[in-house]
């Protein structure tokens, strides 16, 4: 029998007594919440919470967010990663304002039609700020769902997804409160039946029913496919400097890290002989060529291994299509991703303007 019918009472008492303080639970309007779950994809609560702050108080709403400039918006999302995601809540925003008159529908069916938004966050959007009898499963109740049933299928199968899906929206059918229903899984996803490591069982408010926890076999799941491994690459950055300015070059319009800003890299691991040679071919003239910092910053499917140099130049002229930035600049106007940042610091600009 599956224990999941019976789960509602004791994860709403639980979850009244210690649901999260999150910055959108305070108003959960429908743009708070689309805004909050799309930052959650794959970043951390506590990660989001200032940016979600910073985002609402610059564009309010809707439309603002539909009629910004693309750099504005990227800047806003700096740091955050995976930036397709801000591209398409403004493609959506867009659409909005034009088919819905800038609010979002009070539907399930209908969010889902809009760019960026799957069945996960059309059941968020759609049950806590409308509280419409929705699902809403992702990898975290995905957990939750098959400890409890202690269930050996693989959760990447979307059959497996489908039957969770059904199994909670008959429990939301007759229940009110089903945007608290679902943040109350989330919340346990989060913060007791945890993802890596022991799940905390001795806290858990449906630890009684909880069929992995009897059989002493938490870690047994949920069952996933094998991980492909990450593939590595090495690349040499050029932290070119003239002055007062360092430069960046605009990454290409699709693919990783689309429209973003860079410090001009090439694959591989120069040697400094290399990178003299890299230089000449770009046409720049170095007064000045050091050893810098390495750093490596993983993405989902891909690893770079990074080994800089800071190239004090004698001019700004190269074959390159370079923009020539200064500190307050950088900090203000261009969105340079993660990967980058470790290599930002005062001493890039220790040269003044003569
Ligand atoms: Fe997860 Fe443990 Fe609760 Fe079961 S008892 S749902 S394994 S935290």
């Amino acid at each position: 029998m599956s224990p999941i019918p019976d789960i509602a009472p004791p994860l709403l008492s639980w979850y009244q007594q210690s649901a999260r303080s999150l910055p959108w639970r305070d108003h959960p309007d429908p743009y708070a919440v689309w805004v909050s779950e799309i930052m959650l994809q794959q970043t951390r609560v506590e990660a989001v919470k200032s940016y979600f702050e910073r985002f609402l108080q610059q564009l309010p709403t809707i439309t603002h967010l539909a009629n910004v400039d693309e750099q504005t918006l990227l800047k806003l999302w700096e740091g955050l990663g995976y930036y397709s995601r801000a591209r398409n809540l403004q493609k959506t925003a867009q659409t909005v304002v034009q088919e819905y008159s800038g609010q979002l529908p009070a539907s399930f069916e209908a969010l889902k039609t809009l760019p960026g938004i799957g069945d996960y966050t059309a059941g968020a959007i759609a049950s806590i700020a409308f509280q419409l009898p929705v699902p809403a499963v992702d990898g975290n109740v995905l957990r939750v769902m098959t400890r409890l049933t202690a269930d050996p299928r693989d959760i990447s199968k979307s059959a497996v997804k489908k039957d969770y899906f059904e199994q909670i929206q008959a429990i939301l059918q007759p229940l009110p409160r089903s945007g608290d229903f679902n943040q109350a899984l989330m919340d346990l996803g989060a913060t007791i039946c945890l993802p890596n490591g022991l799940p905390k069982c001795e806290e858990c408010p449906v630890a009684s029913l909880c069929q992995a926890f009897a059989q002493d076999r938490m870690l047994d799941f949920p069952v996933k496919p094998d991980k492909k491994a990450r593939k590595i690459e090495m690349h040499t950055v050029f932290l070119l400097r003239n002055h007062d300015r360092v430069a960046l070059r605009k990454r290409a319009d699709s693919g990783l890290l689309a429209g973003l800003w860079e410090f001009p890299h090439v694959e591989g691991q120069l040697s400094r002989k290399k990178v003299e040679e890299q230089l000449q071919l770009w046409g720049i003239r170095a007064s000045q060529i050091e050893k810098s910092v390495s750093h490596h910053h993983i993405f989902s499917h891909i690893e770079w291994r990074m080994n800089s140099f800071l190239v004090t130049c004698e001019e700004i002229v190269s074959s390159l299509p370079l923009v020539w930035v200064s500190q307050k600049e950088l900090l203000q106007t261009y969105p340079l991703p993660a990967a980058f940042q470790p290599f930002v610091s005062d001493t890039l600009w220790q040269e003044k303007p003569v």
